[in-house]
């Protein structure tokens, strides 16, 4: 049987119980359904089902098995090490997943599997409620939930992941079951942070709070020529900063496509406006700023001002540490290697960790890293594929030169194609074990691993 027949064989045996749709590589659509959002990936899966519910999701997941296909699950396809497609195998695609209820009396909120952030604030600030989630709208609810959830929120919100009440879950034997703090606690404990290992979420469920709409937020852009005292700046802001008020500091390029460089805070105050004005004020007042932008913004605005920077179809590769500490000469030496940045949509960002995200133990959920400090990421993106050596050596360089610097941690979202084996468990560092276990639990053929793999204990 050739390739080509046995994927049409595979979509016929699906199709008996499937409600969404089938493609199979020479079918109208399926160039477009198999690219993710990082155009260096270019897999060809031999069958993408697009599922409509759970009972696609778990049929999909039976007809893998039955024939022996590696399987990849798409949420929201932001992943920049590609783990939402597979070449030749089966791709679980929750793209057209994308329900989002909110519930405002109970405050909370079920989003299905291929939900985007833009999705979800969508529906939950037509309440005035969010929960925290991604700092790039297009970004899925799914991935960035299940590795953890960095965002505008977690310093007085926690973690996406910290947010999650229940999750419901094909496992690798079809089965579906919902897991939660009372029901399978152990495999909800392992969804907050285990990534895609455990099964397909086909939808979540968070707890939400009041925010905004209209909250402060925006980005002050100063000359990278005062970067040096810029960053020293915002690490003395942060040193103290109210839980409501998370700040992320960097070195980006001018969104003109000049190629002018630039020293970035970008942030956002959950509070009222005038709690916002007065955090921010002393922070606007600093230096002089080639631009201000900071401001009363709707939430959902705040979550979207970024979108801009990361085109779908460019070209990514990243690399990201935490930080042991934000010393002159980390300062520095960022500065330096930005200097050298050869792609003008390269960054250098200092995502900030205080307040309620570090308020959570380490062991409490899968995701580990609960310190106050800066998680660093060396973001390299160009559009031209000439650029490719270039661009991905220089993150390789920066990543190597600011060595010294780093903490023991690493955030496995941020994790490129290349990111293996050992890199994996040391990000899971004192939770790799359990997570072993309930791996061998739930998943002992290791079927779910397209992904940041965690091994199945033996
Ligand atoms: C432009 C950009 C901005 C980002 N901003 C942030 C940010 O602000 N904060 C942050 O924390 N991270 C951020 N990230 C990283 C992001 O969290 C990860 O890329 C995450 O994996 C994206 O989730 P996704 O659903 O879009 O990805 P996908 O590529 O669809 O999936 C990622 C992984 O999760 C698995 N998976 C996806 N859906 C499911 C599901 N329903 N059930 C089980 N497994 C599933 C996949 O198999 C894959 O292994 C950003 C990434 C990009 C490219």
């Amino acid at each position: 049987m050739n390739s080509t027949s046995s994927s049409a064989d595979m979509a016929v045996a699906l199709a008996k119980s499937f409600a969404g749709q089938i493609l199979r590589p020479a079918d109208p659509g399926y160039d477009d359904a198999r690219k993710v959002h990082n155009g260096l990936i270019d897999k060809h899966p031999a069958l993408i089902a697009r599922c409509r519910g759970v009972a696609d999701a778990a049929g999909a997941v039976k007809l893998a098995r039955d024939q022996g296909l590696e399987v990849a699950i798409r949420g929201g396809g932001h992943n920049v090490a590609g783990r939402a497609t597979t070449e030749g195998g089966l791709m679980i695609d929750l793209s057209l997943m994308r329900g989002v209820h909110a519930d405002p009396r109970a405050r909370t909120a079920r989003a299905q599997g291929g939900a985007t952030w833009n999705d979800f604030n969508r529906e939950t600030q037509v309440h005035g409620l969010a929960t925290t989630g991604g700092v790039v709208s297009s970004t899925g609810v799914a991935g960035l939930t299940l590795g953890g959830g960095l965002g505008w929120l977690m310093g007085r919100h926690g973690l996406a992941l910290d947010n999650l009440l229940s999750a419901e879950v094909v496992l690798a034997d079809g089965r579906v079951v919902v897991a939660s703090e009372g029901e399978h606690p152990d495999l909800f404990w392992a969804l907050r942070g285990g990534g895609g290992n455990f099964g397909v979420v086909t939808s979540f469920e968070y707890r939400l709070h009041p925010v905004g709409p209209v909250v402060t937020g925006g980005i002050i852009g100063y000359p990278f020529s005062a970067a040096f005292d810029v960053l020293r700046h915002f690490r003395d802001i942060t040193a103290s900063l109210p839980d409501e008020l998370t700040i992320f500091g960097g070195l980006v390029h001018a969104p003109d496509g000049s190629g002018g460089k630039l020293a970035v805070l970008v942030m956002c105050h959950c509070g009222t406006l005038a709690e916002g004005e007065a955090a921010v004020r002393p922070i606007k007042a600093y230096g002089t700023p080639a631009l201000d932008a900071v401001g009363p913004m709707p939430y959902s605005e705040v979550n979207a001002m970024l979108d801009a920077a990361y085109p779908p179809g460019a070209l990514n590769y990243w690399k990201s540490s935490f930080l042991s500490g934000l010393s002159d000469d980390a300062i520095r030496t960022m500065i330096d290697r930005f200097a050298a940045c050869p792609t003008p949509m390269g960054q250098m960002l200092l995502e900030h960790f205080h307040g309620a995200v570090t308020r959570v133990g380490v062991t409490d959920t899968a995701f580990p890293h609960r310190a106050e400090g800066y998680n660093m990421l060396v973001l390299s993106e160009w559009m031209d594929p000439d650029h490719n050596e270039a661009c991905t050596a220089w993150a390789k360089d920066t990543f190597a030169t600011m060595r010294p610097f780093m903490g023991a941690g690493r955030y496995v979202n941020y994790f490129g194609n290349d990111e293996l084996g050992d890199a994996v468990a040391a990000a899971y560092g004192p939770n790799y074990q359990r997570l072993q276990d309930i791996k061998a639990k739930y998943d002992p053929g290791n079927f779910f691993r397209m992904n940041h793999n965690i091994l199945p204990l033996a």
